[in-house]
């Protein structure tokens, strides 16, 4: 991989392959796509500007970027005749490519994207009566093996960069014609009331799609970042959600340095079970975890942590393990609600999902336990788009072959 170097993820013993900030293009240009503004006026100095064009147009640049969606420098009004060109010269910004777009007879989308140097991911989308939610990858592919997770069948590639990460809430903004509409040529010290989004269809964002949003913290922080600016996405921490599957040491800097709603995958109450299911256990136990979680900063009683529980059929769903799962989260006097999720099957899982019966009376315990215990509904399963069903076609069709040698080997 020409365009990575090895860098060492907290936590985990073997360096993986992480990208440079900018991934090199052959026709020369930068792509300012997920960087700061800090990073976009140095290079913009580089280039040859002096400090103080350098300042301002970074400034308009930013916002021309992140907040109004432009890729095309000649739409930067504001600009001058000479700079657009001069900027086209010299930078690009980018999005991740479009491989595939799929729609779920129940309104979820499914976009297959790939990075500029060709490695494929998914994002999708879960329009609701009163919300969008945008499920955002991390990682292409991930370390962790999940024994329910269809990504956790994929080896890690590599981590996504700011940019690819944030690119994919810029993609979804292009797909919804959600840019704010209004007058074009925003003088600097114009009120940003002035114009507005034509539409609100994408509300949330949750890290939930491929990978540990915690191995690749850096950049999940940087793109996150750019997402929560008043002056980028302005897209309000509230409305961000991380799904961890309990990368202790990095939990304490996500809610420092990142600040958004916590999730965790909790899904077994004892340690045979979390160890089997959720291996990241066996480093990092349920007691060292949910005192994490009682640690976290920013989570109260308005802003509680949410607990995912994945319902495999007699493997974590009995009544037992309902009322420990209470017990667990008021011993740490926990802000806590459970989010129950129906196991999604794929090619290969060896589990089944528990009846609905079953999730019910799981459902009950909790909620008698004085700790609200909604069902997910699953959502997008005819594309392959819900929890844990994401896995490139890619990858998909390469195990294919696999399983087909292997069968061809066996006969
Ligand atoms: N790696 C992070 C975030 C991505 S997974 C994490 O593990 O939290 C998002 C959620 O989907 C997690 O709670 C995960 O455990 C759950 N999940 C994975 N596979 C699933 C499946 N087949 N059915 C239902 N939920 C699943
Ligand atoms: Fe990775 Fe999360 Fe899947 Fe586990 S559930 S394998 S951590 S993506």
């Amino acid at each position: 991989m020409a365009d990575t170097e090895l860098m060492p993820i907290p936590g985990q013993i073997d360096p993986v392959p992480a990208p440079r900030d900018i991934t090199p293009r052959e026709d020369g240009r930068l792509d300012l796509i997920g960087l700061p503004k800090s990073r976009i006026r140095e290079l913009f100095a580089e280039a040859g500007l002096d400090e103080k064009q350098a300042k301002l147009r970074s400034k308009q640049v930013y916002h021309w970027l992140y907040h109004r969606g432009v890729t095309d420098f000649t739409e930067m009004t504001d600009l001058g005749k000479t700079m657009r060109p001069w900027l086209t010269q010299r930078f690009v910004i980018g999005r991740p490519e479009v491989v595939e777009a799929q729609h779920s007879a129940d309104g979820t989308r499914k976009w297959l994207l790939r990075t500029s140097d060709g490695h494929d991911f998914e994002m999708v989308f879960i329009p609701d009566a009163n919300r969008g939610t945008l499920c955002v990858s991390s990682q292409v592919g991930c370390t962790l093996n999940c024994t329910f997770c269809h990504t956790g069948t994929m080896r890690l590639v590599r981590n996504l960069t700011p940019g690819e990460i944030v690119g994919q809430v810029m993609l979804a903004r292009d797909a919804l014609g959600e840019w704010p509409k209004g007058r074009m040529d925003m003088a600097e010290d114009e009120d940003e009331t002035a114009y507005t989004s034509d539409g609100r269809l994408l509300t949330n964002i949750v890290m939930m799609g491929m990978g540990e949003p915690l191995y690749n913290f850096d950049n999940v922080r940087d793109a996150l970042n750019l997402v929560m600016d008043g002056e980028g996405l302005a897209l309000s921490k509230r409305r961000i959600t991380l799904s961890t599957s309990g990368v202790v040491p990095m939990m304490e800097r996500c809610g420092a340095e990142i600040g958004v709603n916590l999730a965790v995958s909790l899904h077994a109450v004892t340690k045979p079970v979390r160890d089997e299911i959720v291996p990241i256990n066996r480093k990092y136990g349920i007691e060292e975890l949910l005192k994490a979680c009682a640690d976290y900063p920013g989570a109260s009683n308005a802003r509680r942590i949410t607990f995912e529980y994945v319902m495999l059929d007699g493997k974590n769903d009995s009544d037992e393990d309902a009322h420990e799962l209470v017990r667990l989260l008021k011993a740490h006097n926990l802000p806590a609600k459970v989010n129950l999720i129906p196991f999604n099957p794929w090619p290969g899982a060896q589990y089944e999902c528990s009846s609905p019966e079953r999730i019910r009376s799981f459902s009950n315990i909790v909620f008698e336990g004085g700790i609200s215990a909604p069902i997910r509904t699953p959502r997008g399963r005819d594309i392959d788009a819900a929890c844990g069903q994401l896995r490139t076609a890619a990858e998909k069709k390469s195990r294919a072959e696999r399983d087909r040698e292997e069968a061809a080997a066996n006969s």
